[in-house]
Parts: structure tokens; sequence; C-alpha cells
């Protein structure tokens, strides 16, 4: 439903929070978020409203970090639960993956995976993908080319963006008949769902174009398509109103 990540100076609680506050008028039923800090990856996540999150994160603290994402979720496959909530995790808990849409051939890669001995712990088409990208990360050691690799064996639409802890200056994006847009800032670059999400940071916006994978860092967006071939990225202004 909703997608925020953010990598730049900033906390990246409070910019992914009040990101996935600006999307709040698509409705959902569960909000999470991760962040990479301390050479770790920390990730709390909520059935309900982002106030349920936000409670929770009053209780139990994360540590604060400057590269994260974050989700409200529009359930397809799996109930409306804490456990179906993204962000999802590998079973190593160092790679945190949120996504829109619907992976159609989840069911065959589920099969793969538990006979490759990974634990899935989620009823959703999604967690398949932390499977998968974190294997294809540990092989390759290079997060936006195992994005594409598992790209290239998906079915579906999607929005995917995801972090690893081993990588904390990074954070990777990529979709296929589901929107993504690059919010590009100084020091700090965002990618959401929805420009409403970063729009209270910057106006100069790239929109990612069909089947393409971007790597955001603090100064620099590199998009490739799911090949690896770069791909020309052109920067629009988005001049509507933010208060609309
Ligand atoms: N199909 C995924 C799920 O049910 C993603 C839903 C969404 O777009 O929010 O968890």
């Amino acid at each position: 439903c909703g997608i925020v990540g953010y990598v730049g100076g900033q906390s990246a609680l409070d910019v992914v929070i009040a990101g996935l506050r600006r999307l709040e008028y698509r409705g959902y039923d569960s909000a999470g978020v991760a962040v990479l800090a301390d050479g770790g990856l920390a990730a709390a996540k909520k059935a309900g409203k982002l106030a349920n999150l936000e409670k929770e994160l009053l209780e139990r603290p994360l540590p604060s970090g400057q590269t994260g994402l974050g989700h409200t979720r529009w359930a397809t496959h799996g109930a409306p639960n804490d456990a179906n909530a993204h962000p999802h995790l590998d079973n190593s808990g160092r790679v945190a993956v949120v996504h829109n849409g619907i992976i159609e051939n989840f069911a065959a890669l589920r099969a793969e995976l538990a006979e490759r001995g990974h634990a899935l712990s989620s009823q959703t088409d999604t967690e398949v993908t932390a499977h998968l990208l974190a294997e294809s990360y540990s092989a390759c050691g290079d997060l936006a080319e195992a994005m594409r690799q598992v790209c290239r064996r998906l079915d579906g639409a999607f929005t995917l963006v995801a972090v690893a802890a081993d990588d904390p200056d990074v954070v990777v994006g990529a979709r296929r008949n589901s929107p993504l847009v690059v919010g590009v800032g100084e020091g700090e670059n965002f990618l959401a769902s929805d420009v409403a999400a970063f729009i209270a940071h910057t106006r100069e916006a790239i929109e990612l174009g069909q089947d393409q994978v971007v790597e955001l860092r603090r100064d620099g967006v590199r998009v490739t398509d799911f090949d690896g071939v770069p791909a020309d990225v052109r920067t629009y202004h988005v001049d509507w109103d933010a208060s609309a």
C-alpha cells in the first residue's frame, strides 16, 4: 500500500513514520519499519493503524539510525496480523524487505526455499523475496545486484524496497507494474510509492521506469534495468501544493 525508504543524515525512523503518515489516507491494515543501526537491523511491525506501531515504538524504542524503510500493508495473501505485517526479514534477520503488489509465483518459490532449509514465518507472498534477496546478497555481496537477480525470478506486480545490515549506507528499490519514486535531496535521498511521502523534504523527483532497480546512497542514485544495464535518469520538479 504505502512504502517509504530513506538514507541520509536525519533519523530514518522519523522520516519514515512522517512519510507513512502522508500516505495514510489510502487506508491499510498494518504498519512496520526497519532501521539500520549499530551494525544491525532493528524492525517493528504492528497490525492496525500507524498509531499502534507508534505506541509499540514508545514502549520498545528502536536504536536510532540514518537508513531505513517502512510500509503500510493492504493484505492480499495472509491475514492482517502482526506476523504478516511488513517488513519481512530473512532467517539471519539481516535483510529486510517491504512490498506492494502480488508475487504470483510465490508458492513455487516458497517450496524451493523450504527445500533449501529456509524457515518461513508468515503467510504472505512477500516473504519469499526477503529470503531470496539474502541468498543472492550473500553470494554476490552487492544488494542492488542481488535485487536484480531476485526480480528476474518474480512474476506479478511489485514495488520492492530493501535494506541489509551489512551495507548500512544503501537502500535498494525495484518496480514492475507498481509505482516507485525517488526523492532527490542534498546529502539524503528518499524512496516512496508516492511523492507525498517526501514532499516536505524535497521536490526533486525521479520516476522509476518499468522493470528498473535503483540503488540509493546519501550522495547518489543509480538506476539500471533488471539486467544491470544503466538507465537514463530524468529529474523532474514536483510543483503541486504540499498542503493539499
Ligand atoms: N501482497 C502483499 C501482502 O499481502 C503486499 C500487499 C500490499 O500491497 O500492501 O502482504
